[in-house]
């Protein structure tokens, strides 16, 4: 009997992670990974918080260069802190190292673009057809339409300033700044003394981004730090879900037999939108599949995907209060309000993992905004 094929469709941060893992974990199995860019990983900076990944699928990321940082700070009108919870950066230019490093030159196709996905096939554009055993859907967005959806979106450029830019560690919100569209904050991430990510974001109910308007407002960050000439290395923008309610059954119907991962099947967190850690844990849990298959694959991650969601409701409650609680230019409010918590506390908000009590204890305290309008939003549509 000849090897299982893997087929991945889609090499971005989903589907990269799974064929690194099964890559090392699997040599019974053959793989083949199908990305229309002409890179692996599109253009995009990853981050994630220590207290995201467990411990047993660490692994994942082993031999991706990252950046760490062992604290972060947050900065609103009327609280500043600092969490020692340590924060990690992947480029995808080093995703594509790894992916070209670990992987031989018969296991993918870059600049390949597929027309569609089936539990047993793979059709490109070019017409032709590719068999598998499983095929993983790893090509991100997907439909949404079953989704009631506000957006996080920014954009970020990387200054590499002429002197010490003198940001020692990650800001990963600066509510300080105007507020408008929504609930901004400024993100700052020092590569180096000298290299600094600034994003300006907005937590809004449009999805479109003006472009110009924010380089500029990242221009004026820049100045003021005051580190002399800012030359930009790099640019990246990102319009994400964050998710108020849906239906699941829609998202991913129950007959579907496809094995999705990524933001595509909603392994992502309801309200940072940060996906590198289900798709670390992800791809840890498909490497430890005894039959790589499409259909038990498909009812394995469809199960998977179903089960967070449930155990994220909660944010979901929290995403409607932030939206519609709360009037745009209070939303800070919010957040300001949140950052009371203990860290353990916030670390597991950051992980997706809160359990009843954390849940109460949210909740508590004098609510940043109107009562009456934050219960009525929490009990909304889930
Ligand atoms: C700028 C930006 C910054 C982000 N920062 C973070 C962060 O800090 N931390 C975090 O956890 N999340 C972050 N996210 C959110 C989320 O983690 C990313 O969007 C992540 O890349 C999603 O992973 P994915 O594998 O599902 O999709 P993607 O990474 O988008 O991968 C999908 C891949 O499929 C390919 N593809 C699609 N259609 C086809 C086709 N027809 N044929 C062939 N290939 C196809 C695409 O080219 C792409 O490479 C960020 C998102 C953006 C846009």
């Amino acid at each position: 009997m000849g090897m299982n094929r893997v087929i991945i469709a889609g090499g971005g941060l989903a589907g990269c992670l799974t064929a690194l893992a099964l890559a090392r974990r699997r040599p019974d199995m053959e793989l083949l990974v199908i990305e229309q860019g002409d890179r692996f990983g599109g253009n995009h900076t990853w981050s994630f918080f220590d207290t995201d990944i467990e411990p047993d699928a660490r692994w994942v990321l082993d031999g991706i260069k990252t950046h760490r940082w062992p604290d972060h700070d947050i900065r609103f009108p009327r609280r500043k802190r600092r969490l020692g919870i340590g924060y990690s950066s992947i480029r995808s230019a080093d995703l594509h190292q790894m992916m070209v490093a670990s992987l031989e030159p018969d296991n993918y196709r870059l600049g390949t673009a597929i027309s569609a996905v089936e539990p047993t096939q793979v059709r490109l554009t070019d017409g032709t057809s590719l068999a598998g055993d499983a095929i993983i859907d790893a090509r991100g967005t997907g439909q949404n339409d079953a989704l009631d959806l506000g957006w996080q979106k920014f954009v970020g450029r990387i200054y590499r300033f002429a002197r010490p830019h003198g940001v020692a560690r990650p800001v990963i919100m600066d509510g300080t700044v105007v507020q408008e569209d929504g609930y901004r904050f400024l993100y700052y991430l020092p590569f180096s003394d000298t290299d600094l990510l600034i994003e300006d974001t907005y937590y809004s109910e449009r999805p479109v981004i003006d472009r110009p308007r924010l380089q500029a407002a990242l221009d004026q960050a820049a100045g003021q730090l005051d580190a002399g000439k800012a030359e930009v290395i790099d640019e990246e923008e990102g319009v994400l879900p964050v998710i108020m309610g849906g239906d699941f059954d829609r998202l991913w119907p129950a007959d579907d037999g496809l094995p999705r991962i990524g933001v595509r099947a909603g392994f992502f967190h309801p309200t940072t939108s940060y996906s590198l850690p289900d798709a670390v844990a992800n791809a840890a849990l498909i490497a430890a599949q005894a039959e790589l298959h499409s259909a038990p694959l498909a009812g394995f991650l469809r199960a998977r995907a179903k089960a967070l969601w449930r155990q994220r409701a909660f944010f979901r409650g929290l995403n409607r209060m932030l939206f519609r609680a709360a009037r745009p230019e209070e939303r800070y409010k919010v957040l300001e309000h949140f950052y009371r918590l203990p860290p353990a506390l916030i670390g597991r908000f950051y992980a997706g993992r809160l359990g009843l009590l954390d849940q109460a204890r949210v909740l508590t305290g004098r609510p940043p905004v109107a009562l009456g309008r934050a219960i009525s939003a929490m009990l909304g549509k889930k």
